[in-house]
C-alpha cells in the first residue's frame, strides 16, 4: 500500500475553527486526522503542502518511520505548527492502519485497559447564578468531575467585551467558587482553567482567598514556557497543577514530568505529535505517577483519537469534553456522521477499525472557511493580556 495524496480541509464548526486532514492510499483505504492548532489553521494548511510530496508513495503502515522522517528531515524541527500538521497526519495514519488491519486503533496501541473513558464537564460562567445553575445540572446528569472556566469578560460586568483585569476576576471567582464547593460537597472534583491569564502572585492571592480543599486542581494559572515559574509558584500554594495543553512535544513535556512540576499532563494528540508522540508521553508521566488528563477542545476526530489513547493508557484520569450544552458544538453531525457519542459522562470505546469517525467530505468540500480569530483582551490600562 503507498500513500497517494494527503488532502487538507479547514473547517468552520458551530463557533470554532478545525484542521482536518485525509490520507488517501493506492489500496482505496484512507484515514482522516486532525491539527490542533486552533486559530492558525492556514499554517497548519501550508506545513501539510511542505509535506504531501514527502508522504506520497511511502508506505503508511510505517508511522514510526514517517513521524520521524516528518520531524527530524529538516535541520529546524519542530515547533507547534510543524508538530500540528505531524499531528494530523500521524492521527489519519493510525485511522488508515486500523482500517487497513480491520481492528480499532487502541489495538495498535497495545490493547484496551479500561471499558469507558470517563470525562470532566466544561462549565462556563459568566454569573453565579449561572455557574450554580450549570453545575447543578451537570452533577444531576451524573458528571462528577466539574473542570471550570470563567468567562473572561462579563465576570466583572463591564460594558467592553474586551477588559478583563486579573484582580477584579479572581476577588469574584474565589467567592464564587468558595459557595459551589458549598452547595456541592465533598464528593464532586472541581478544578479551574485560568487559561494563563494570571501572574505568580495573583494565583497565590486567588488561591488563599478560598477555604483549604475548595479545589482539586488549578489549570493552567500562568504561562507555560517556563518550568522554572512554576516551581515559584509551588512554593508559594499547594493545589496541584494541570499543564501541558500547548506543548508540542515529549522534550517540552520532559521538565514538567521530570522535576514533577505538573500533577496532570494536559496533553493534547493534536499538537503533541499525535499518537506516536502522545503514547511516548503518557510513558514519562506513568514513570512519574502522573495521570494524563487530555485537552479536549476540537471536534469528533480529536476526541476519537483521545479515547483510543486513553484505552490503552493505564495512567489516565478524565478526558475534556466541552459539548455538554449550549456554550459550543463542535461535533456537527452535518460535518460527522460517525463520531464518538456520550454515554452521561463518559465515553464507550469503540470497537469500529480505526477510530470510528467518518466525514462526509462532499459536505465539507462546500463549506467557505472562515479565519476564526480569538478575542484580545485588555485590562483596565489598555495593555493586553491574555484569552
Ligand atoms: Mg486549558
Amino acid at each position: 500500500m503507498k500513500i497517494t495524496n494527503i488532502i487538507p480541509y479547514p473547517i468552520n464548526v458551530g463557533s470554532g475553527s478545525q484542521l482536518i486532514v485525509k490520507i488517501e492510499t493506492d489500496s482505496g483505504l484512507y484515514g482522516w486526522g486532525a491539527s490542533g492548532l486552533s486559530g492558525r489553521e492556514l499554517a497548519v494548511v501550508g506545513a501539510i503542502e511542505h509535506y504531501k510530496p514527502l508522504l506520497i508513495g511511502k508506505n503508511p503502515m510505517q508511522i514510526g518511520a514517517i513521524w520521524q522522517d516528518l520531524y527530524r528531515g529538516q535541520y529546524f524541527e519542530g515547533g507547534r505548527v510543524l508538530t500540528a500538521a505531524i499531528s494530523a497526519i500521524d492521527i489519519a495514519l493510525y485511522d488508515l492502519k486500523g482500517k487497513a488491519l480491520d481492528v480499532p486503533v487502541y489495538e495498535l496501541l497495545g490493547g484496551k485497559q479500561r471499558d469507558f473513558v470517563p470525562c470532566f464537564a466544561s462549565v462556563r460562567f459568566s454569573s453565579l447564578d449561572e455557574l450554580m445553575e450549570h453545575s447543578k445540572k451537570m452533577v444531576k446528569n451524573g458528571w462528577d468531575m466539574l473542570r471550570l472556566a470563567p468567562a473572561e469578560f462579563e465576570t466583572l460586568g463591564n460594558t467592553n467585551p474586551y477588559k478583563f483585569e486579573p484582580r477584579e476576576s479572581i476577588a469574584i471567582i474565589a467567592d464564587w467558587v468558595t459557595a459551589l464547593r458549598k452547595e456541592v460537597g465533598t464528593k464532586i472534583t472541581i478544578g479551574i482553567d485560568y487559561h494563563t491569564r494570571l501572574t505568580i502572585p495573583e494565583t497565590y492571592s486567588f488561591i488563599k482567598r478560598m477555604p483549604e480543599g475548595t479545589l482539586d486542581f488549578i489549570e493552567e494559572p500562568i504561562r507555560d514556557e517556563n518550568p522554572g515559574a512554576y516551581k515559584e509558584l509551588r512554593k508559594l500554594i499547594n493545589v496541584p497543577f494541570a499543564i501541558g495543553e500547548e506543548f508540542s512535544s515529549k522534550w517540552q513535556f520532559l521538565p514538567f514530568l521530570e522535576e514533577n512540576i505538573t500533577q496532570y499532563a494536559r496533553i493534547d494528540v493534536c499538537n503533541v505529535g499525535g499518537i506516536t508522540e502522545a503514547m511516548k508521553v503518557a510513558s514519562l508521566a506513568e514513570s512519574h505517577y502522573i495521570d494524563l488528563m487530555p485537552h479536549n477542545p476540537l471536534g469528533p476526530i480529536c476526541t476519537a483519537a483521545t479515547i483510543h489513547l486513553a484505552a490503552a493508557c493505564p495512567n489516565f484520569s478524565w478526558l475534556e469534553e466541552v459539548n455538554t450544552g449550549a456554550h459550543v458544538t463542535t461535533n456537527d453531525p452535518k460535518f460527522y456522521p460517525k463520531q464518538p457519542k456520550l454515554d452521561g459522562p463518559r465515553y464507550p470505546v469503540s470497537d469500529i477499525p480505526g477510530l470510528g469517525v467518518e466525514v462526509d467530505e462532499e459536505f465539507v468540500r462546500q463549506q467557505e472557511f472562515k479565519q476564526v480569530e480569538i478575542p484580545r483582551l485588555r485590562r483596565n490600562d489598555g495593555s493586553f493580556t491574555n484569552w
